[in-house]
């Protein structure tokens, strides 16, 4: 083989053809990977913290660290605490470099997904190379409990925010909230949190997830207020169970008591309201789209209107179909209506 045909065959430095990524083509003509469908990738779904965020899913379904019983995905199947490549971060890569090059957009893109993003041995990488790539901001959601590990503090701390959940105030709590590995205690996963704290400039949103008769009474909240003000958080936001929770016992804390609760803390807690979203960018949505978006994440018609840019009557036309057919389920919670697919993933709280 001459050296000239070699070099045509052999794949050019960094270019997408060096990863094989199932679910993508590459256009000749574009010189890119282009399709819709990737595995690593979700949304962008609307997202009451961040808008309109683009998931990046770095793990299987569903290895966590925790099993918390208002998890949205359901129960965790792979409850571990060993990092490791779970998810090759080349095809992640590839697919956002595609996702990127197709000109799309989002408010922020988002390390969450299917489990604890941090697991993933690798996702330091992906944050820094999506900073080479992209002005977007990044976003880490973590249940903190690997942040004890400096090499990933260091990884997380390339994030522009960093969102810990912290629901529990000592080793009972978090029994009955969270559920942890069984290595898991809670003194060290609050130092591993104060200690990342110390060496992140970005911002550090704590969430504080309520469930109704478990972590709900003001002395509950006093003492996970107490831990949360020692973390000098930029924000702190109040959630509860409103969307369809693995437990059925995990249940949502009423909005006058949230509104109540919230002053304990300091900053002063928002309560997640309905996300809100620019609509600078349109989504071109398709009975798939939909289908996909409910599988990663229950939503309102509201909510799926917002990111599609459907109308309602057109998006209930979508749903109404769907539901006929059986691709989509229909749930009642407080009092809204959530729609997912029926292989639902459900996007998680963290
Ligand atoms: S809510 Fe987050 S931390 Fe808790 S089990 Fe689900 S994925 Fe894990």
């Amino acid at each position: 083989m001459s050296e000239m045909r070699a070099a045509s065959r052999a794949p050019a430095r960094g270019s997408l053809h060096t990863v094989d990524v199932p679910g993508l083509r590459h256009d000749h003509d574009k010189g890119t990977l282009v399709n819709n469908t990737y595995r690593h990738l979700f949304g962008p779904v609307p997202s009451r913290r961040l808008g309109r965020s683009l998931g990046v899913d770095l793990t299987p379904f569903k290895t966590c660290s925790f099993d918390c019983i208002f998890c949205q995905l359901g129960r965790t199947t792979d409850k571990t605490i060993l990092q490791r490549e779970y998810v090759p971060v080349d095809e992640v890569i590839a697919e956002l470099d595609a996702w990127l090059a197709a000109g799309n957009t989002a408010d922020y893109l988002t390390l969450s997904g299917s489990g604890e993003p941090t697991l993933n041995s690798e996702f330091g990488r992906v944050i820094r190379h999506l900073h080479e790539r992209t002005t977007i901001p990044l976003a880490l959601l973590t249940n903190g409990t690997l942040l004890g590990d400096p090499h990933v503090q260091m990884a997380a701390a390339q994030a522009n925010v960093v969102k810990v959940s912290l629901s529990a105030w000592d080793d009972t709590s978090l029994q009955h909230v969270n559920r942890p590995h069984r290595s898991i205690k809670f003194d060290t996963l609050y130092d591993g949190i104060r200690k990342f704290r110390k060496i992140f400039t970005g911002e550090l949103w704590i969430e504080v997830f309520l469930v109704w008769g478990t972590n709900s009474s003001v002395s509950d909240v006093l003492k996970i207020a107490d831990r949360v003000q020692a973390l000098n958080p930029t924000r702190v936001q109040l959630n509860t169970a409103v969307r369809p929770s693995c437990e059925e016992y995990a249940y949502a804390v009423p909005l006058h008591r949230m509104d109540d609760v919230a002053k304990l803390f300091n900053p002063a807690a928002e309560i997640m309201a309905e996300y809100s979203s620019n609509t600078s960018a349109s989504i071109q949505a398709t009975e798939a789209d939909l289908v996909g978006i409910l599988e990663r994440r229950p939503c309102s018609l509201d909510q799926l209107c917002r990111v599609t840019g459907l109308h309602p009557n057109e998006a209930s036309k979508y749903l109404g179909k769907l539901t006929h057919t059986g691709q989509v389920q229909e749930h009642h919670k407080s009092g809204e209506v959530y729609f997912s697919g029926v292989h639902s993933l459900r996007t998680p709280s963290t």
